[in-house]
């Protein structure tokens, strides 16, 4: 027995301390790669209660880099490295604003590989700093269409190509991010379930991966038992388009960052005729859940996974108490903190009113 094993033995022993174990901590992992995914599904007990459903949430925040997209940002670098397009001491090139590249920037730090953001240049400073922290070579430009030639992720591919021992990764239509799915957050959720014991999944989807990946392992494995929704913000095509076949906008914009869609990406095509339905959710809702979720269980969650957890209820009421609903906390609050704890920012959205009093303590900025 090794020395570690010998020395958690007693620990291990007591009942108490047992029960906090997770898949996650009670094993010693290699290296920052090691420690992306196996993250805790966690029950949500008030909305839980309130449904009369068991509502349960994987929990992404506790990612090494703090979001889902850690698992893609991996997946998509092991994909280049074994397409040879990546080679030691090469160069990764991504066009992203947010998580996807803060995922890659840690994955290229712990494997030795250079890493290239291309952002536009209306995001928060934050992740800025974050990344170039993180040594990446940060490029902010102009926040253009994707039809203009000069967006951020056609500069990001043109960078790579001029680059020897370089890869656009390409996160939106490189069936690597689906596939990090299908391989480890399908599985996960099926073993964490006692074996698929669970009647629908529900998430919202901005390259689409984390929905079109979890939905095809678990409709698959339950010979389509298991029902997979959308959840979408105002201002995405992908509600109307999953609810009656029409590629068209409902609503304008979102506070919700990272999610949403004008368009069916790679990712999400081979599995959007699996899906069940959509659900819309309102940003008074999405706003709404962060305050109760933080208030009722202690979590301190973004925008889009309160989104998501609204729309579990919408699904567990749909199908009914005992029921069974999973869903995914994407990422914390700490990105996105000083919006959305902002009272000025809040009321410039016109959101504050969304609050019920007792949640008015929480607005702190
Ligand atoms: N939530 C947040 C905060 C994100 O950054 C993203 C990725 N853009 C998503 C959800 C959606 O994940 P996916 O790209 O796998 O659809």
């Amino acid at each position: 027995m090794s020395v570690l094993r010998s020395a958690l033995r007693p620990i291990a022993r007591h009942a108490a301390t047992r029960a906090y174990a997770t898949a996650a901590t009670s094993r010693v992992v290699n290296g920052f790669v090691g420690a992306v995914g196996n993250t805790p599904l966690i029950r949500l007990n008030k909305v839980s209660e309130e449904t009369g459903a068991n509502i349960l949430a994987k929990a992404e925040f506790m990612s090494p880099g703090g979001s889902i997209k850690d698992r893609a940002a991996l997946y998509l670098v092991k994909d280049a490295e074994e397409r040879g397009q990546l080679r030691p001491g090469g160069t990764v090139v991504e066009g992203t604003a947010g998580n996807t590249g803060i995922g890659l920037a840690h994955v290229c730090r712990a494997r030795g590989y250079k890493c290239v953001i291309y952002m536009p240049d209306t995001q928060s400073q934050e992740k800025i700093d974050l990344l170039r922290m993180l040594g990446a070579d940060v490029r902010p430009v102009p926040a253009v269409a994707f039809d203009n030639e000069m967006n951020y992720n056609h500069q990001a591919r043109r960078y790579a190509e001029s680059l020897d021992n370089a890869v656009w990764t390409n996160q939106f239509d490189n069936v690597a991010n689906r596939n990090a799915h299908i391989v480890s957050t399908g599985p996960e959720i099926w073993e964490q379930t006692g074996g698929g014991k669970l009647d629908a999944f529900v998430a919202a989807t901005g390259t689409g991966g984390t929905l079109a990946g979890i939905t095809r392992y678990l409709v698959e494995k339950s010979d389509g038992r298991v029902e997979s929704y959308l959840a979408d913000p105002p201002g995405s095509v992908l509600y109307n388009l999953v609810e009656n076949g029409r590629l068209e906008r409902e609503g304008t914009g979102s506070i919700t960052e990272g999610i949403g869609q004008g368009r069916v990406t790679e990712n999400l095509k081979p599995d959007l005729e699996l899906l069940s339905g959509a659900v819309h959710v309102p940003d008074a809702e999405s706003i709404k859940m962060i305050y109760r979720l933080l208030d009722e269980e202690g979590l301190y969650v973004g925008a889009s996974s309160a989104l998501n957890v609204w729309a579990a209820t919408q699904i567990a009421k749909k199908k009914g108490p005992g029921s069974t609903v999973v869903t995914v906390i994407c990422d914390g609050a700490y990105r996105y903190q000083a919006r959305l704890f902002s009272r000025v920012w809040l009321e410039s959205k016109g959101l504050f009113s969304a609050l019920p009093e007792s949640l008015h303590k929480y607005v702190v900025l």
